[in-house]
């Protein structure tokens, strides 16, 4: 426990705020008070096709309403594109990134044109990159950017694995010591053709620049961690501590989702409900502030 503990919630504004995504931000704020930390906002809108400044106001004002104060200013990603150009450019000089420029048909054709799942094929979000674009020549590469072909970035992680070594690890405060797998999401985008970042890249850049020094989020991000663990290596960042909540569910037992239509915390509050109770509901009994 210390004063200078730094957490965070990182929302992106894609569409209104569910129950689940207050139950993630009150964790967070939470565990802030207790620790008599600081507490951080960041809004996630990198993906500029997705994300709306209506969206982002919403948020903040349904966070406001939910009882959370966080400290000023609010980063918003979108206004740090240089600091993942940098990022980019570290691992692009170590020789530990390529451009890639298949398109999802591409992929999708040469995984089902792969011999059955052979090991270390796939991750824990299905089929991995298969490496096509990582064996082409250097030749190609520039021909292909010359000729305007659009292209994303990845990182080779077969490299990048044997650039860190073995015995890294990071701590989850709900399930302990966990040893790195650098392979785990293969070759992950980096950069994509649209988006000069990805959401690995910008989350573990932002945790370090904002001196986040415990992660809550749900669960359902443990797996990224190997992947913001393995970038802080290779960009000789500082590991937090990581602590990843259990998600609300559904009384389906699904997990809430805005594209699912989970109710959503504007709903609650049009509908007259009284934060504090919710706040109870949620398993957040006491707020020192309130
Ligand atoms: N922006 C991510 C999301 O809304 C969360 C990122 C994080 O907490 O690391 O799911």
């Amino acid at each position: 426990m210390s004063p200078t503990d730094i957490l965070r919630f990182a929302p992106s504004p894609t569409g209104p705020l569910h129950l689940g995504n207050g139950f993630s931000a009150l964790y967070s704020f939470a565990a802030a008070q207790r620790l008599g930390g600081r507490f951080l906002l960041r809004v996630e809108d990198i993906d500029q096709t997705r994300c709306r400044p209506e969206h982002e106001a919403a948020m903040l004002a349904d966070l406001a309403w939910l009882g959370l104060r966080w400290q000023e200013p609010v980063r918003r990603q979108s206004e740090h594109l240089a600091d993942y150009a940098k990022a980019l450019a570290t691992l692009a000089d170590a020789g530990l990134s390529y451009p890639c420029f298949c398109t999802r048909k591409e992929i999708a054709r040469e995984i089902a044109a792969a011999p059955a799942a052979p090991h270390g094929t796939h991750g824990p979000d299905g089929a991995l990159y298969p490496g096509i674009c990582r064996r082409l020549s250097s030749g190609e590469r520039e021909d292909r950017i010359a000729a305007g072909a659009a292209y994303a970035i990845r990182l080779d992680s077969g490299l990048a694995a044997g650039r860190v070594g073995p015995g890294l690890h990071w701590h989850d405060q709900q399930l302990g010591r966990q040893a790195l797998r650098p392979g785990l999401h293969g070759d992950v985008v980096l950069a994509r053709k649209d988006t000069p970042t990805s959401y690995h890249l910008a989350v573990t850049v932002d945790d370090a620049l904002q001196g986040i020094t415990i992660v809550t989020r749900g669960a359902d991000l443990f797996e990224a961690t190997h992947v913001h663990r393995l970038l802080q290596a290779l960009l000789g960042l500082p590991t937090p501590g990581y602590d990843h909540h259990r998600l609300l569910l559904d009384d389906k037992g699904a997990r809430l989702a805005k594209r699912h239509g989970a109710v959503s915390l504007a709903q609650l509050r049009d509908e007259g409900r009284d934060p504090a109770e919710l706040r109870r509901t949620l398993g957040f009994e006491r707020m020192p502030y309130a």
